[in-house]
């Protein structure tokens, strides 16, 4: 384009050139013929005076020379002297003129006009155009139109287009100049997109440029030439902030820029994550236990620190925020439970193997994380006996509020007493053990008569009901066995508790001792261990039995029995009684009331019939033989 223009330019400097040169030779051509015109009116009026007053002469040698002048007889024109052609001129006087016109001037001007026009008339020719000549000359030229009509219209219009061509060429030329006159090129940056780019923290910037443009304010045109534009920004606009961008451009002597600004924002607020244990829960009334949270921002990265949180109305409130102000927040409903059951204990202190009679005491707790002790609450399915032999399971369930349940188990053993001496025991068949309970009374003493008489020992159970305590001392004196019965046999007072049945016992063992010098070991429980007259007192016969082989006594029940309470009177029954019962065991334990005539009567058959028949009576000794009822009560 520049090219183009600079072409243009010189082109149109050329063409003023040209054009001034043509008017510099107008301006000379017409300094010429004034000149011309000065000698032709000084030669008029020194040669012809009578023409002195007539100005048309000059233009009408002129006019032939409009029509005709071939260039190639320039030449020849040139060499004309000035003399003779201006003498022709002079020499034909205006009717002549018009008489040549018409028909045929004389050979001197016929021949002129057709073969040598006078010089002067050539020398305008070549040096004044058609135009300005036809304008000086108006008068001449309508001559010569007339005088040259045919030759005319054929000439004319390549005249008329060749002129109007030129003046249209000359015109825009001259435009084109003075439009360049005023051309002034002027440099813009200009930017692409937005002069102001507002950017999310993150985002890549992608600078969509600047583009340069060289262009003239009046001339203008589509090749624009490649301005490169460059770019300035100090930092790339990353961080948040405000940041400049300057680009410039420069082109020849010209220089421009623009700016565009970018504003890095930060607007996304940090992300809070509730971690969330599926297994948490919170105790009623208890404050919440964090579970976890992390926060995190876009730009300012762990902000977990900076968290803080608010319990309110059974949720959690989260809140944080960013660098920039963004704010954050999560909640948290909070998960209100209780699983966890009761912790329920049971003591190591509590004895799972015992003796029986030992103590025994069940120990254990429970207690919950929101119900706090529940141990009175714990339900215990089983019972441990500690007076009863045997293996006991018990099973304990300890349940919170919110049904959470606790369970344990465990199992007890009450262990027999271990036999004092198994050597001491009685072995063998036939063997009787003759027991006579509630004693002594009146007929005691005929009953160990008749026991000596047949060598028979027997056991006495004694009693201190009796008027006779002195043959409780004979009874051991003759070899019988003595053992604590009851002092007062009185079922309420001695079953009431066992402090009182061992305050009883003891008080007749203390006769006993006092009347055999020494206390006794074997004893039997009134009404037997399996009696039901103890009912009132729940469990006491369990305990004392137990007690009692604790203490280190013997206790005997029976396993035969002559039937004389309540069963018979008849002294012959008795008898029979004691000899059916002998016959069911090997070893019998039989009896019988030293208290009761009729006793005392039927013992002899009896004790006859047996050693009869083969059996041995022998006197209880301690372990000797168990002979236990299962206790009742
Ligand atoms: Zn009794």
């Amino acid at each position: 384009m520049r090219q183009f223009l600079h072409l243009l330019s010189s082109l149109l400097a050329a063409v003023r050139q040209v054009f001034l040169s043509v008017l510099t030779y107008f301006k000379r051509l017409k300094e010429s013929r004034s000149r011309y015109y000065k000698r032709q009116r000084d030669k008029k009026r020194a040669n012809f005076g009578k023409f002195r007053s007539q100005d048309e002469p000059v233009t009408l040698t002129e006019k032939p020379l409009d029509i005709v002048y071939p260039d190639d007889l320039n030449p020849e024109i040139d060499k004309l002297p000035e003399g003779n052609a201006v003498r022709q001129n002079a020499a034909l006087p205006d009717e002549n003129v018009a008489h040549q016109n018409t028909v045929l001037p004389d050979e001197n001007v016929a021949h002129q006009n057709t073969v040598l026009p006078d010089e002067n008339v050539l020398r305008q020719n070549t040096t004044a155009s058609e135009k300005t000549r036809s304008r000086k000359l108006p008068a001449l030229r309508e001559t010569m139109q007339r005088f040259t009509a045919g030759k005319r219209r054929t000439i004319r219009p390549a005249y008329i287009i060749a002129a109007a061509a030129g003046i249209f060429v000359l015109a825009g030329l001259i435009t084109y100049a003075a439009l360049r006159s005023k051309n002034v090129y002027t440099l813009d940056v200009t930017l692409n997109g937005d002069p102001v780019v507002v950017l999310e923290y993150g985002t890549p910037f992608e600078d969509p440029g600047a583009s340069a443009s060289y262009q003239g304010s009046v001339i203008h045109s589509n090749d624009q030439p490649d301005v490169p534009v460059s770019t300035k920004m100090d930092e790339e606009p990353v961080e948040p902030g405000t940041y400049m961008i300057q680009y410039s451009a420069e082109y020849e002597d010209l220089k421009a820029g623009a700016m565009r600004f970018v504003h890095v924002v930060d607007t996304v607020p940090p992300e809070i994550t509730l971690t969330t244990d599926p297994d948490a829960y919170t105790l009623p009334g208890q404050p919440y236990k964090e579970e976890g949270f992390t926060a995190s921002d876009n730009h300012d990265g762990d902000l977990t620190a900076q968290v803080t949180s608010e319990e309110k109305d059974g949720h959690v409130i989260y809140t944080v925020s960013d660098a920039a102000g963004n704010k954050a927040t999560a909640d948290r409903a909070i998960v209100y439970d209780d699983r966890t059951a009761p912790v329920l204990t049971l003591k190591d202190d509590v004895p799972l193997e015992i003796i029986v009679g030992d103590d025994w005491k069940d120990s254990f707790t429970s207690v919950d994380d929101l119900d706090g002790d529940i141990t009175a609450k714990v339900k215990v399915e089983g019972k441990v006996d500690n007076y009863k032999e045997g293996t006991y399971t018990l099973k304990y369930t300890s349940e919170d509020a919110h049904g959470n349940k606790s369970t344990a188990e465990r199992t007890v053993t009450v262990k027999p007493l271990p036999k004092n001496d198994p050597s001491l025991a009685v072995n063998g068949e036939k063997i009787v053990f003759l027991t006579f309970d509630d004693g002594p009374g009146e007929y005691t003493a005929e009953l160990l008569d008749i026991l000596a008489k047949y060598n028979v020992k027997a056991t006495f159970f004694v009693t201190g009901l009796g008027s006779h305590p002195e043959l409780i001392g004979r009874e051991a004196e003759e070899g019988h066995t003595v053992g604590v019965h009851s002092l007062t046999h009185d079922y309420d007072k001695i079953y009431a508790d066992e402090d009182a049945f061992w305050e009883d016992f003891d008080a007749m063992n203390d006769i006993i001792e006092q009347q055999t010098g020494s206390r006794t070991n074997i004893m039997r429980f009134p009404g037997g261990s399996s009696n039901t007259v103890s009912a009132g007192n729940e469990g006491i016969m369990t305990r004392l039995t137990v007690q009692a082989q604790k203490k280190g006594y013997d206790y005997y029940d029976w396993n035969a029995y002559d039937g004389d309470v309540y069963e018979t009177t008849d002294p012959e029954q008795i008898s029979q009684n004691i000899i059916d019962g002998i016959q069911q065991q090997s070893i019998s334990v039989v009896l019988c009331h030293d208290t009761k005539e009729y006793t005392k009567d039927g013992i002899e058959d009896a004790i006859r019939w047996a050693l009869e028949n083969g059996y041995t009576f022998l006197p209880i000794t301690f372990g000797c033989f168990e002979c236990h009822h299962s206790v009742q009560n």
